[in-house]
Formats: structure tokens, C-alpha cells, sequence
């Protein structure tokens, strides 16, 4: 199996590998947006703090001058018996810097200088911005920080700007989320080949009817036809499936029997006559003493070795045809004309069978493009039928109507009928109803008449119906348009001559 030669190629695999790459592309898509999430709120916390480190500074921070003080100088006004603003104070001095307008430090954290805060631009940008700046710094041991720059006024001269930077670590978002990050590189590591496994075993499971098709599909042959692949009863697309394999399977078996069917009577066919005029021959060698006697053993033979012909013809004929080599003579002609003189060539038949054939006119007049040869081929082949399967006393009546520009041809009889589970099969190619009109009738068919009807209304763009009843009789609807566009397409715009029919 090429499976098992390269696992790769298989179906299997290729499920296997599509379900992981979307499994995985969806895990970690989800995790990263989770991730995401949780450092937009760490984000947002930070940004909280900083903004609640501020508001101490505004409500404990002073810039004052005190009297018989030359600069003025930072101080702050919590009270140091109260813990909460002592411990707010202090959170907010873990990370701080104060400068005046001319960049000079007045305090500070022990960690401003090495997170840069300091600097003389960023002192100047920020006393002339009108809002707080936010950013981010990272020290030397390379903790970030979260950095807000703004200003105070001094306190007894509201004009004098001076710069305050406070900053709170990042630290423990930074680890939380790389503890996230870990956590779950863990978690898609453990998950992805445990996916890809169930994956693999799930898709072998589905696969697995799938490959039972495929094994008594190689053990149908010839011979083994009757074999079907049970339906799991499951009404998934693998019963689905199977049912329409079984299905092609019937209609495999069914042509096979028909095709064998058909070599045993063409062997029988063909047999009879040979077997009769070699014994014919044989006879007249050893026992014919005149001219006459020769003669008549001639004669004789001539005519089994015609029906022989005959039958050779019809095949030849009907394979060719299917295949699309017959050539299609189209002229103008009166369907009327035609059928009538069809009709009259089985009156004699007919009446030996004694059975009333008539002719029913509706139409007038049904002139169109047909192959007068095949037309008469089709209507004596529904005729004979007729005539042949009617038993003594019966009626048959062909009519002839016309709706708008079609002819519909009907072809009716009083005989045995066609019992309905033949019905949908007796178009097909040497297909025969085994009945006990057909072991009376001495003319033996080959099954090939009706084929013969349906290819030659098809090549003509038409339709042939059948409706019968078993004992009462049966009628062949045959409906063939006079100029439709199918008429159009069959033939040649310019010469109605030679057109080449396709395969049915
Ligand atoms: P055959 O050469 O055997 O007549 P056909 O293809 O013409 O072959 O017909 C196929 C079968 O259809 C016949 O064997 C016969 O059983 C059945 N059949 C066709 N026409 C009629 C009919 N008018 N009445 C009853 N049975 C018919």
C-alpha cells in the first residue's frame, strides 16, 4: 500500500498535520492574547499607582523658603506619627528625583542619577509641557520602571516651576508575566503533541471504513461480484460512501451479467444456424444425388447463413452507433408518409398473427430533417414488438400527433405488457423480458431492437417513453422535435448530408 510505504502522503497524515497546525495556531493565539491582556492590566495598575504617588506628592510635598534661607528646598508636611502617610511618603521616596528650573537636584532617590532623571533637556521639556510624561526607564541592574515627570510651584511664589520625576518598579509585572510566559510555553509544549497524537488516532479511526472500501474494492473481481460492503448504520459521509459504492457496485454487476448474458445468446444465436447449415452441407454431400437436391441444400443454407448476417450486422451496427461512428442521412421528410408505409408493411405479419393493426392520423402533415432509414428502422423495430408479444385476437394501432413543433409518435398494444421491475432496463443493450410471450414467439430477439429505438431517437434530438401494464398491453411514446434546436444542433446548417452522430 503507498501508504505504509510513505507515511507522509497518506490521508491520515495529512489530516493529522492540517488538525495540528490549526490546533496549535489556535492555542497560541489565545495565549497570546491572554498574555496581552494581563500586561495591558499590569499596565494599567502601574499607571494607577504612579497617579497615587502623585497625589501624595501634591498633598504632602512642599517647595518652600523658609525665612533666613537663601534657596528654596523641599519639604514634607505628613504627618510622621501617622503610618499611612508616612508609608505612602516613603513609597513615593523609594523613586523620586526634585530639580529646579536650572536643572540642580534638590533630592532625591539614591537610584535617579542611574535611571537618568536628572537631565537637563527632559528637566526643561517637562517644565514647559503642559501635562505629565509618562515613560519608561531601566536602572543598571536593569529593573524598568515606570517614570512620571511633571512639576510643582513653590509655595510662596506660584510663578517658580519645579521639576518632579517620581517612578515605580515594573519589576513584579515583568515576572509575572514571564511566569505566565512560561507557564504556558510549558502547558503548549505538554498540550500541541498530545493534540497531534489524539489527532492521529481520531483521524485512523474515521479512516478506517475508508480503507475497508478500499480493501473489497480489491477483492471485487469478475467473479466476486455479489460482494457489498456492510453500511455501518452510523448515516455519516462514510455510509455515504459505502452505499454509493454498493450502488455502482449493482449497476457494475448488473452490465456484467447483461454483457455476459449477451455473449451466451449471440454463441446460441450464432450457433443454431451454423450447426444447421453444417448439417445441411453434410447432408447434401453424402446424400444428394441431383442437381436439384444441391440446389435446394444451397438455398437453404443461404438463408441461415443470411439471418447470421444479419445478426453480425445489428451488433456491428449498434456498437458503431454507440460509439458515435453512424453517420446520420437526414432529408426532408413526412414522418406521416413514413409511419404509414411502416404500418403496411406489417399488415401481412399482422394478420398472420391475427392481430388488427391500424394507422391513426392527428397530425396532417409532419415534415422535418430525419434519416429515413433509421426512422424506419425505429418504427419497425416498436412494430415487430408489437405484433410479436400481442397474442391472437389482440389489437395494435400506431397514431400520429403533432404539439406545436413536435410529432409524437405512439405505438399501442393489447399484448402481454412488460411487468413494471423490467421496465427501467429494456432500453438497455441486449436487455430481455423472459416471459412466457417470448418462449411462444418464434422469433427469438437478441434484446438489441429497443436499444436500437433509443439511440436512433436521441440522434434525432427526441425522447422515447414507455407505459405498460402486464396483461393489458403496452405503448412506446416516441417524441421527436420537427426544427427544435436539438434538430438544429444534430445537423448541418448548410448540408443536411453526413452528419456524424455522438455516442448515447
Ligand atoms: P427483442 O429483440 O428481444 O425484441 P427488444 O430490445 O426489442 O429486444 O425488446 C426488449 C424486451 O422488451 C423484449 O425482449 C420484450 O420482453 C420486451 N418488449 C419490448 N416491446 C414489448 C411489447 N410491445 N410488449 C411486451 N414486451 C415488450
Amino acid at each position: 500500500m503507498p501508504g505504509r510505504k510513505n507515511i507522509t502522503r497518506g490521508l491520515r497524515f495529512t489530516l493529522t498535520a492540517v488538525y495540528t497546525v490549526v490546533f496549535t495556531l489556535l492555542l497560541v493565539g489565545v495565549a497570546l492574547f491572554f498574555r496581552q491582556s494581563l500586561a495591558n492590566s499590569l499596565d494599567a495598575q502601574s499607571r494607577e499607582d504612579l497617579e497615587q504617588n502623585w497625589a501624595v506628592v501634591k498633598g504632602y510635598l512642599r517647595i518652600v523658603n523658609d525665612p533666613g534661607q537663601t534657596n528654596y528646598h523641599p519639604k514634607w508636611f505628613n504627618d510622621p506619627n501617622d503610618s499611612d502617610e508616612s508609608g505612602a511618603v516613603a513609597g513615593v521616596q523609594k523613586c523620586y528625583v526634585i530639580a529646579d528650573a536650572a536643572g540642580t537636584v534638590m533630592d532625591g532617590s539614591s537610584n535617579y542619577e542611574e535611571l537618568g532623571l536628572n537631565k537637563l533637556s527632559e528637566i526643561r521639556s517637562v517644565l514647559q509641557a503642559t501635562g505629565a510624561v509618562l515613560n519608561t526607564r531601566t536602572d543598571s541592574d536593569g529593573v524598568p520602571y515606570l517614570i512620571r515627570a511633571s512639576y510643582v510651584t513653590g509655595e510662596d511664589d506660584k510663578s517658580r516651576k519645579f521639576y518632579v520625576a517620581i517612578g515605580t518598579s515594573l519589576a513584579n509585572n515583568r515576572k509575572l508575566l514571564n511566569g505566565f510566559t512560561l507557564r504556558g510555553v510549558l502547558l503548549l509544549l505538554l498540550i500541541i503533541p498530545t493534540g497531534c497524537i489524539m489527532g492521529w488516532i481520531f483521524a485512523g479511526r474515521a479512516l478506517t471504513p475508508v480503507l475497508e472500501v478500499a480493501r473489497t474494492a480489491e477483492r471485487i473481481s469478475g467473479s466476486n461480484l455479489s460482494l457489498r460492503i456492510p453500511v455501518r448504520g452510523a448515516g455519516d459521509e462514510i455510509d455515504r460512501l459505502i452505499e454509493t459504492f454498493n450502488q455502482m457496485i449493482d449497476r457494475i454487476e448488473i452490465n456484467f451479467n447483461q454483457v455476459r448474458q449477451f455473449s451466451t445468446d449471440v454463441s446460441h444465436e450464432l450457433r443454431t444456424p451454423i450447426t444447421v447449415v453444417r448439417g445441411q452441407l453434410e447432408v447434401a454431400l453424402f446424400t444428394a444425388k441431383t442437381v436439384e437436391q444441391y440446389r435446394d441444400a444451397i438455398v437453404d443454407s443461404l438463408s441461415d447463413i443470411e439471418r447470421l448476417s444479419q445478426i453480425v450486422r445489428a451488433l456491428l451496427l449498434l456498437s458503431q452507433a454507440e460509439t458515435g461512428q453512424v453517420i446520420l442521412q437526414k432529408q426532408q421528410l413526412d414522418l406521416v408518409e413514413v409511419a404509414d408505409g411502416v404500418v403496411d408493411q406489417f399488415q401481412i405479419p399482422a394478420e398472420g398473427a391475427d392481430v388488427t393493426l391500424e394507422f391513426i392520423n392527428h397530425a396532417g402533415r409532419c415534415t422535418g430533417e430525419f434519416d429515413r432509414v433509421q426512422i424506419e428502422r425505429m418504427l419497425s423495430n416498436l412494430l415487430s414488438n408489437a405484433v410479436k408479444f400481442t397474442p391472437a385476437g389482440g389489437q395494435v394501432r400506431v397514431s400520429i400527433d403533432r404539439r406545436d413543433d413536435v410529432a409524437e409518435i405512439r405505438v399501442e398494444d393489447t399484448g402481454e405488457g412488460i411487468p413494471a421491475e423490467h421496465l427501467p432496463h429494456i432500453f438497455d443493450r441486449f436487455y430481455r423480458v423472459r416471459g412466457a410471450g417470448e418462449q411462444a414467439s418464434p422469433e427469438k430477439g437478441l434484446g438489441l431492437g429497443l436499444s436500437f429505438v433509443a439511440w436512433i431517437v436521441k440522434a434525432h434530438g427526441g425522447t422515447v417513453d414507455v407505459q405498460s401494464e402486464a396483461g393489458k398491453g403496452t405503448t412506446f411514446i416516441v417524441k421527436v422535435p420537427l426544427s427544435g434546436p436539438d434538430a438544429v444542433s444534430q445537423a448541418d446548417s448548410s448540408s443536411t448530408q453526413n452528419e456524424l452522430v455522438k455516442p448515447a
